[in-house]
């Protein structure tokens, strides 16, 4: 695992989301039947072992201590975790990966405080506030499908949407339908009851809102809005049928002990799509002089994610450039990723589609067409 750097540099996109049940209700709700875990007593020692037992044996969420083991493995594990984290997700997801690319339909000037976000206007960041021409937005769209992606995320840099965003998404949604076979996905903060019935009649196939980090953490990133009212988010989407997008940003200050809460928390919430961003620290934002995450962090916290939702989706978001290098990705490639966002993320560079896709044909990756898509 020797770190090479992409000449790109990437970060993280507005990322937020929600809540889940008890372990065995998650069970039965990944498995359309009552899942009988064993017996703490009968459980082997070994960490892996029991990840094997969990994740791969019944497809259900390795429990929050063990992923603080997963999350502490000592280097020489790392490559056999991620060896199990693929058993996982092939057998529970099948050997493709499924690519997305976003839009901002409006990038900057967001009045929210996430301490990490170029994009808030209560900082010293010089990303400004602009809005995109529908035109363009369908562009962007032919330009993704012709990646091979299956789906297409409109952005928006807001606390929740407005009349003026929304009609500019039905707009730029009926646009994209009149010439591009992609699904729709969107991402635009917080929702009333009456915007997410809007967005389930629009026919938006899911929806991506970011619990950003553990709950008990959360505080410490944002100020301006709860956890809690992000998952309110989340449940309303859910409620009205749109399949849940939501992930958040690793090495955000959070303890070891938090991202495994963190993992569960999503568990709990169940989301078919689960984004996962490395903070790539922006100037101008307060978390400017944060530590990057290392290598091997990354390469555990992907095993313990894939251990925590053995059958989600789960994407390389923002920041796997500067994180994990050529070799790091193409080791989450093969330890347990099974998505990726194609391009460029919304205020920094990827690398480049052709890149990645030569990345995936090199590691004989197929790409998941739109039809199986969940
Ligand atoms: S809510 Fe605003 S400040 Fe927070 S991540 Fe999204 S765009 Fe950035």
């Amino acid at each position: 695992m020797t770190l090479k750097r992409c000449s790109m540099r990437a970060m993280s996109y507005c990322n937020s989301t929600a809540a889940v049940p008890p372990l065995a209700d998650v069970a039965a709700a990944n498995t359309t039947q009552t899942t009988v875990l064993p017996a703490p007593a009968e459980l082997p020692e070994d960490v892996l072992e029991r990840a094997r037992i969990y994740a791969l044996d019944l497809g259900v969420a390795l429990p929050e201590p063990d992923l603080v083991h997963v999350l502490t493995l000592p280097i020489d594990r790392i490559r056999e975790a991620l060896d199990l984290a693929q058993e996982v997700r092939e057998k529970w997801c099948g050997r493709e990966v499924e690519l997305e690319g976003i839009v901002s339909l409006k990038t900057g000037g967001c009045p929210e405080d996430c301490h990490f976000c170029a994009q808030s206007g209560l900082f010293e960041s010089p990303v400004r506030s602009a809005w995109i021409d529908i035109p363009a937005v369908v562009e962007s769209a032919k330009h993704t499908a012709k990646t091979g992606a299956a789906e297409f995320c409109l952005v928006a840099a807001v606390r929740g949407p407005d009349k003026k965003l929304m009609s500019q998404l039905k707009a730029a949604v009926e646009a994209i339908r009149a010439e591009v076979d992609i699904h729709i996905a969107c991402s635009l903060g917080m929702l009333t009851d009456e915007q997410a019935d809007e967005l389930a009649a629009m026919g938006i196939h899911r929806y991506n809102h970011n619990l950003e980090t553990a709950r008990s953490y959360f505080p410490n990133v944002v100020t301006s809005h709860s956890w809690e009212v992000r998952r309110q988010t989340l449940e309303r989407v859910r409620d009205r049928g749109i399949k849940l997008c939501c992930g958040g940003i690793i090495g955000l200050g959070e303890s070891i002990e938090q991202r495994a809460e963190f993992a569960t928390q999503l568990a709990e919430l169940g989301p078919t799509e689960v984004p996962i961003n490395f903070l790539n620290p922006r100037p101008g934002t307060p978390f400017e002089n944060h530590p990057l995450v290392s290598m091997e962090d990354a390469l555990r916290t992907i095993t313990a994610f894939r251990f925590a939702l053995p059958k989600a989706t789960i994407r390389f978001a923002g920041g796997r450039e500067i994180t994990l290098g050529e070799e790091g990705m193409r080791d989450g490639l093969t330890g347990g990723i099974n998505g990726f966002i194609a391009g460029n993320y919304l205020t920094t560079l990827g690398c480049s589609a052709e890149s990645d896709l030569d990345m995936l044909s090199e590691l004989h990756i197929p790409i998941r067409e739109k039809k199986d898509v969940p």
